[in-house]
């Protein structure tokens, strides 16, 4: 399922329109500029203008057509010769009075022939990320800013941190939707768990998936409103976000307070998920017994069944930063 992209669209509709009328109009001035400076290129810019009333007089039919059709094209050929030869005299590429779009593809326009540009549906993918919540963090937080040079201390290190991030990334490359399958990152602080879990939130919800970030502590704060809303006959259900989302995200499992309800929420919400095929990515500090000693079997036996389970290791990568300073 894809997100909506409701209020999205337009706003950035509008920021594509702004765009190009400044490309337009930059390529307006320069050629005014061009004109000043060059009448050869004037007269050959003004005559290729015309080109479409040459053409359509050339392709009337009757019985000489094609000749004619054929000295118009060579006329054109000429007439677009001349123009680059003006601007060559100038010592400028031949394409320096035309407009520069940010899309060469689709012209800022963000439609071509075969439907949406590509670069239209990245553009509505980072509003849709914006207005979602998931901002800030993740523009901070990504794959092409993590850096393996926090993890030198031993080549074991290195190397399963290096692991860890190329599957980490081809998760996000990879991700389907339902059926993609789930990750259970456990470490300690500051070794890049959450990094790499906004860096793989950013990428799936790039590619237009609903994504829901979050610390378990929220999630639970949600659930507990919602039963004590409902004991009171209210229908608000925003915890079906945490069902419907095609990707949850829930950071730092272990630093809730433990307890029936929790417990309970937790099961239920991760259950839900499995059975409906929908991933999951958990971030913990626990370690896999402290994580068996704390959870119920019910829930234990799914994260270690079905979760891929990556260990990080290394040292505090905020501290070592702090120290570069
Ligand atoms: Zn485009």
């Amino acid at each position: 399922m894809k997100a909506g992209w409701g209020g999205d669209y337009s706003a950035v509709m509008e920021e594509y329109d702004r765009k190009r009328s400044e490309a337009l109009r930059r390529a307006e001035e320069v050629r005014r500029d061009l004109y000043r400076k060059s009448p050869a290129f004037e007269e050959a810019d003004r005559a290729l203008a015309g080109v479409g009333v040459l053409l359509l007089r050339a392709g009337r039919p009757g019985p000489d057509k094609e000749a004619r059709w054929a000295e118009a094209r060579r006329q054109v050929e000429r007439m677009r010769q001349k123009r680059i030869e003006a601007l060559e005299a100038m010592g400028l590429p031949e394409d320096a009075a035309d407009p520069h779009y940010e899309c060469p593809l689709c012209g800022d326009t963000g439609y071509t022939d075969a439907g949406m540009c590509a670069c239209l549906r990245r553009a509505l993918a980072e509003a849709s990320l914006e207005s979602s919540g998931l901002g800030a963090l993740t523009r901070t937080q990504r794959f092409d800013n993590f850096s393996l040079e926090y993890y030198r201390d031993s080549e074991e290190t290195y190397r399963t941190m290096k692991r860890i991030y190329e599957d980490a990334r081809a998760y996000a490359d990879a991700f389907y939707g339902r059926g993609s399958g789930n990750l259970l990152f456990i470490g300690g602080t500051g070794l890049g768990k959450t990094h790499l879990c906004c860096a793989v939130a950013r990428e799936v919800a790039l590619r237009g998936y609903r994504v829901l970030y979050c610390s378990v502590q929220t999630m639970f704060s949600d659930f507990s409103r919602e039963r004590f809303r409902s004991g009171y006959g209210s229908d608000e259900g925003d915890t079906d976000r945490y069902l419907e989302a095609d990707l949850l995200l829930l950071d730092d499992l272990g630093t809730e307070v433990t307890n029936q309800f929790t417990v309970s929420v937790l099961y239920e919400v991760l259950n839900s998920r499995l059975v409906a095929g929908k991933s999951t990515v958990i971030n913990t500090n626990l370690g896999a017994k402290e994580l068996r000693e704390r959870y119920a079997d019910r829930i234990t036996s799914r994260l270690f069944g079905e979760f891929a389970v990556y260990q990080f290791a290394g040292r505090d990568v905020r501290a070592q930063k702090l120290r570069e300073r």
